[in-house]
């Protein structure tokens, strides 16, 4: 069945592949970050290859502009039937540097700004009587390791939320949480700390590609309205952690 479908973080990685699995599954799209210059090159090839979108500069960290989005995608389309609550920053250090200015944003960014989406959606998909929402965690939402702390302690978070919000939807809005393992991106490249950095380099060495995690929200997306897939988490599968 097509569905409508509202992606934050499609400029790049996993929210672009998403974008274009998305599309290509026949599904219509209203695709959101700041970057609206990568959003509207996605949205060309999405389009030359038949798919059906729109798209919206998003900062995830104002709530306002959250509601404005998925407004956006309800006017364009009549309703919303999924949000993929992608959007994420992961500058890594080690607590020790103080780095409280990117403590602040990854609160901002993979907290309030999932918390700001599911607040634009719930009261859209409520008056509906029906809705989904997928929240991208990480493998860092189940284990810690030193230089993600603050990182983890985000997907810790918004596994909590997810899990929190599934038990009280009574069943009209169905909650998924990806996690996924080390993925190609851009994410890595906000590390500013350079021992992170470097450290990073060796752990990333075996990388998914985001298209991978794509399949995966695309597999939740697809099931009929009675199952609701809770959790996916998924690794390479030559990865350990
Ligand atoms: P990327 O850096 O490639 O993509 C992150 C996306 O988030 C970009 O589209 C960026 O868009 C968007 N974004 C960042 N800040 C904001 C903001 N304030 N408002 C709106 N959009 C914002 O990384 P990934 O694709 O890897 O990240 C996607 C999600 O996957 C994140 O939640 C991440 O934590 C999670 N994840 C990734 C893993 C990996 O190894 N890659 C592993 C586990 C989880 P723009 O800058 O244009 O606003």
């Amino acid at each position: 069945m097509t569905k409508v479908v509202a992606i934050t973080g499609a400029s790049s990685g996993i929210g672009e592949a998403t974008a274009r699995r998305l599309a290509a599954d026949g599904h219509a799209l209203m695709l959101g970050a700041r970057r609206v210059e990568r959003l509207a090159a996605l949205g060309r090839e999405i389009e030359a290859a038949g798919g059906t979108v729109a798209f919206r500069r998003l900062d995830v960290t104002d709530a306002e502009d959250v509601r404005k989005f998925v407004a956006a995608a309800d006017e364009r389309y009549g309703r919303v039937d999924v949000l993929v609550n992608n959007a994420g920053v992961m500058p890594l250090s080690p607590l020790a540097a103080l780095e409280a200015g990117e403590w602040d944003r990854m609160i901002d960014v993979n907290v309030r700004g999932v918390l700001h989406g599911i607040a634009a959606a719930l009261p859209v998909m409520r008056a509906r009587g029906s809705g989904h929402i997928v929240n991208i965690a990480s493998v860092g939402a189940h284990e810690v390791s030193p230089t993600a702390a603050v990182y983890c302690a985000t997907k810790f978070a918004v596994r909590a939320i997810s899990e929190g919000l599934r038990q009280e939807s009574g069943g009209v809005v169905r909650v998924t949480l990806v996690s996924p393992g080390v993925t190609e991106s851009e994410l890595a490249d906000g590390i500013s700390d350079p021992a992170a950095r470097e450290a990073m380099r060796a752990y990333r060495a075996v990388a998914l590609p985001a298209s991978a995690v794509a399949g995966a929200v695309a597999y939740a997306v697809s099931q009929p309205a009675e199952v609701d897939v809770n959790e996916i988490v998924v690794r390479p599968a030559a990865s350990a952690q």
